[in-house]
């Protein structure tokens, strides 16, 4: 997210818009203020709360939030540049460049709202601190605070902001964890290496993102079963747990030990 962020500062703050919309029903998460009350304004450029892309109006009146969720995608068209029929959401700025988000398969689950900066703040309240702006301590305090498996807590964005569960993955693998360990058991040194991985992994994932790599290059856990790990060159394991996929490498993360199925479903039975 902050490599499509830096990506797109700059471009949108230079041309006032001149059509906002259409937006696809399901995308389009407000009515109220409308859409077409951007019209005319210009964005001071973008900012980014976890996942979410923020782009407010210059004149500090209106927020534009861009949620892309796992398959929405938002490019900057140049004038003239052919774009999709039927995009999820579009705003057409003065030059005639377009901003487009557009989302594969059939299920729309990304998200536009269109909100005042209270109402901005509002939504945005219950996030909790930026996983690349988090030290060790700070996440000390979270992990001892919040009593549950490691790779939930990392997931939540109430505690952590920015992780989804490929990256949950990735820095489990990167910090020898055991997704399933008890957040308050983690020993001082362990939740060094958790804030360690943190940084390295998001940091990595942000540069690969940056050169354009795609998923199967950036993720070097996570849809990779069966595969050697890239440390100690054992197969890679999978578990379900909640409603999640969990990839790990049973060698460097749970002393050999295979992980059970702990699937929602399956629990609740
Ligand atoms: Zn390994």
């Amino acid at each position: 997210m902050e490599a499509w962020r830096r990506a797109l500062d700059e471009p949108v703050r230079v041309f006032p818009i001149v059509r906002a919309g259409p937006a696809h029903v399901a995308t389009l998460k407000t009515i109220d203020p409308p859409l077409r009350v951007l019209e005319g304004r210009r964005f001071a450029g973008v900012e980014r709360r976890a996942k979410r892309l923020l782009f407010p109006t210059e004149d500090g009146e209106l927020v534009l939030l861009v949620h892309l969720m796992t398959r929405g995608r938002l490019r900057l068209l140049r004038p003239g540049e052919a774009g999709p029929k039927s995009p999820a959401f579009r705003l057409a700025f003065q030059d005639g460049s377009r901003l487009v988000l557009t989302e594969a398969g059939s299920k729309k689950r990304a998200g536009v709202w269109l909100l005042t900066p209270e109402q901005a703040d509002e939504e945005l309240a219950h996030l909790g601190p930026d996983g690349l702006d988090l030290d060790a301590a700070t996440l000390g305090e979270i992990v001892r605070g919040n009593s549950r498996r490691l790779h939930s807590l990392l997931r939540d964005q109430r505690a952590i902001a920015g992780i989804g569960r490929a990256w949950a993955n990735e820095i489990l693998h990167a910090a020898k964890l055991s997704p399933y360990a008890l957040t308050t058991e983690l020993s001082d040194e362990e939740v060094e290496r958790l804030a360690d991985a943190i940084q390295s992994e998001l940091g990595r994932g942000l540069e690969l993102r940056e050169r354009g790599a795609n998923d199967k290059r950036t993720y070097r856990v996570h849809g990779h079963l069966g595969e050697p790990c890239y440390i100690c060159g054992a197969p890679l394991a999978r578990v379900d747990f909640e409603e999640h996929t969990i990839y790990y490498c049973p060698d460097c993360q749970t002393g050999g030990r295979v992980l059970k199925d702990r699937r929602l479903s399956r629990l609740l039975k």
